[in-house]
């Protein structure tokens, strides 16, 4: 069963992650998602697909009253990260999508209409959420074409959507990465086929060198946490992305 865990919490700002369900079905991709509270308001990073709907939405209801959800942020299109999105909007039609301008007509492909969604420009957006300004950034080709991660300054948290993503066994299934080498074999091939552009994952690297981060949280696998950040991003540096291996 999925459950929702504080990962951050100062007070009325904090962040749940509703992270791994061993008993969904196996043919889909497991996936986490992120909530950040402040002042009681509600947004929800990458809600998920419609098939893990119920799963997340009654992991979420035991800690938080989704009714104050009045945001979702999609890192991109893909349909692990926002095919629930009529789902949501069944249940809030008032509800916010902030994407990229790019899929900011693709995505309604899976529901809402114009006064949902709200579009990011290339070089990012400053999303104030409650008390909080929240920063859309740029992780183009990263793997989308229009791509972006959500960075909270305060509590030094960047939700990196498919960046950080590891397939892991069942049992290395730890909400926080504990053995970086251990860990990192996991998210290699994927990293390998799924992110497009040398050059685009290079000025990833040296944007998101520039910010604090205490926690790095990925849509599939584990938290990294403290100099594991820095360390993920110089092994994502240094490996060759974009080319096909057999
Ligand atoms: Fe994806």
């Amino acid at each position: 069963m999925k459950r929702a865990q504080i990962i951050f919490d100062d007070g009325g700002h904090r962040w749940l992650a509703i992270a791994r369900d061993p008993d969904k079905p196996g043919y889909v991709i497991d996936t986490n998602e992120y909530l950040v509270i402040s002042d009681g308001r509600g947004l929800l990073c990458d809600p998920g697909g419609m098939e893990i709907f119920p799963a997340v939405f009654s992991a979420l209801s035991a800690e938080y009253d989704p009714a104050n959800i009045d945001a979702i942020f999609a890192s991109h299109q893909d349909p692990d990260i926002i095919s629930s999105l009529s789902l949501w909007l069944e249940f809030n039609p008032a509800l916010k999508c902030y994407c990229s301008w790019l899929w900011s007509s693709f995505i309604p492909h899976f529901g809402g209409g114009p006064e949902t969604f709200v579009s990011i420009p290339d070089d990012g957006l400053d999303i104030i959420h409650g008390r909080l300004t929240l920063e859309a950034i740029p992780a183009h080709y990263l793997h989308s074409s229009g791509n972006f991660h959500l960075y909270d300054p305060k509590a030094e948290l960047l939700f990196s959507g498919d960046i950080g993503a590891a397939l892991l066994p069942p049992d290395e299934a730890g909400l926080y990465v504990e053995d970086f080498d251990r860990h990192i074999r996991h998210a290699e091939g994927f990293h390998r086929r799924w992110m497009g552009s040398d050059k685009a994952k290079l000025d990833w690297c040296e944007r998101v060198s520039k910010l604090k981060i205490e926690l790095m949280c990925p849509q599939h696998g584990a938290i990294y946490r403290g100099a594991d950040v820095q360390r993920f991003i110089n092994w994502f540096a240094e490996l060759e992305v974009g080319v096909l291996r057999s």
